[in-house]
């Protein structure tokens, strides 16, 4: 059984094939650099890598190219859903009706629902005959506890709004905390880790047996560490003030911390880690400093989020594009981090490839890159859901 997984995330958008029966990826692509210069990466599973150069302004046009490249027979369609609200826990065969409810959601995941529901459109329609199943990114914290999720606002916001915490990057934080059991031999149901999802979208979870009991995120996508164009963390007072004393709208605020913020915001190069460790290499002081508050700040919810681990951390995971590939902001995120046990090996922070082991080996805590695979666990949810 093929199984195509379809993953937008704020700047990228990922598509993978893979045969379920022997968990095989068939094909899979990365449409990068969305809304700047766009780059279609496309492997067509014998080892050959092809990448182009195209006009790629949305994730709606990404979208297209990928149909356009993928030759094998399709069986199901995976879906990741970023904000499907408090009302879902598992994943869902995907209706007309369910659409509508998710479109809810838009205003609280701006950069990654409507993509995300646009992907969905557009596949049902050029793969209409075989069952698209939705994975949300919020499913892995259903357990957290009220004294984590809600907002010391007046309780009754809650009961009548819904105001609470979510957490997302689910499949990711699951699949990268499954390895990290695998790979320090404890128990999947006894891990406590802390892990870092650093790509275009950063979300720190805290986990205990491999399910999410703290996060970084909140209510909508904009909170916790600054991301690549979104803020992260913000006094409300300043969006009062910007409201109420600069006269900025509703809609001109939102603009500005989801999509002028954040790495972009701050150093006025880009929101690619990548031209920032650049500008900053030749002496550029803002992309720099935005280098700095960055690191920083992961750092600050690493030391928060161990609060919720229960007195035990194991594990600190460091995954996504960022958290993968700069062995820079690994180490400036690690930097004074011994107050938690946690210590990095240089030398293997700088030479780690693929699934490795960097921490010390008198750190006591294990600290450990992961390349992520959302699309696996995706489409295992997708078969999983479909055979139930
Ligand atoms: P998202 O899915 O949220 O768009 P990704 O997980 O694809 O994000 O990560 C995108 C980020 O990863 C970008 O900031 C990009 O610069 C960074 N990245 C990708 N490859 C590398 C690399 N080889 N070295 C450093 N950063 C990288």
């Amino acid at each position: 059984m093929n199984v195509l997984v379809i993953n937008s995330g704020s700047s990228s958008l990922k598509f993978q094939v893979i045969d379920m029966n022997t968990k095989q990826t068939l094909c899979k692509g990365l449409v990068e650099r969305i809304g700047l210069d766009g780059i279609l990466n496309y492997q067509p599973g014998n080892g050959e890598k092809r990448s182009q150069h195209l006009e790629i302004p949305d994730h709606n046009t990404a979208l297209g190219y990928v149909l356009d490249t993928i030759s094998c027979n399709i069986d199901a369609v995976g879906h990741r859903i970023v904000h499907g609200g408090a009302g879902v826990s598992a994943p869902l065969i995907i209706n007309d009706k369910m659409l509508v409810e998710f479109e809810k959601y838009n205003s609280l995941a701006p950069l990654h629902n409507p993509a995300c529901l646009l992907g969905v459109k557009a596949a049902q329609k050029f793969i209409s005959d075989v069952p698209h199943v939705a994975s949300f990114d919020t499913a892995y914290y259903t357990g957290m506890e009220d004294e984590d999720f809600l907002y010391a606002l007046d309780y009754s916001l809650y009961e009548k709004y819904g105001y609470r915490k979510f957490g997302f990057h689910s499949a990711s934080h699951k699949y990268v905390n499954l390895r990290a059991a695998a790979i320090t031999g404890i128990s999947p149901d006894k891990l406590h880790a802390i892990s870092c999802h650093i790509g275009g979208g950063v979300t720190v979870a805290a986990s205990i047996g491999c399910e999410g009991v703290d996060t970084s995120v909140g209510y909508g996508t904009v909170c916790g560490v600054p991301m690549g164009t979104r803020s992260g963390d913000v006094d409300p007072d300043v969006i009062l003030n910007m409201i109420e004393e600069q006269g900025m709208s509703a809609k001109e605020v939102k603009e500005i911390i989801y999509k002028k913020s954040g790495l972009l915001g701050l150093s006025a190069v880009s929101s690619d880690i990548r031209d920032i460790l650049n500008a900053s290499s030749r002496g550029n002081k803002r992309a720099e400093l935005a280098l700095r508050i960055f690191s920083r700040s992961i750092r600050r919810f690493i030391g928060a989020l161990a609060m919720s681990l229960q007195g035990r951390m194991d594990a600190l995971i460091f995954t996504a594009g960022i958290g993968e590939n700069s062995a820079i902001v690994r180490s400036m995120i690690c930097r004074n981090l011994d107050v938690l046990g946690i210590k990095i090996d240089e030398n293997l922070n700088n030479s780690c490839s693929g699934e490795s082991i960097i921490s010390a080996a008198d750190s006591r805590v294990k600290v450990i890159v992961v390349p992520t695979n959302e699309e696996l666990m995706i489409a295992t949810q997708t078969i999983e859901t479909i055979r139930s």
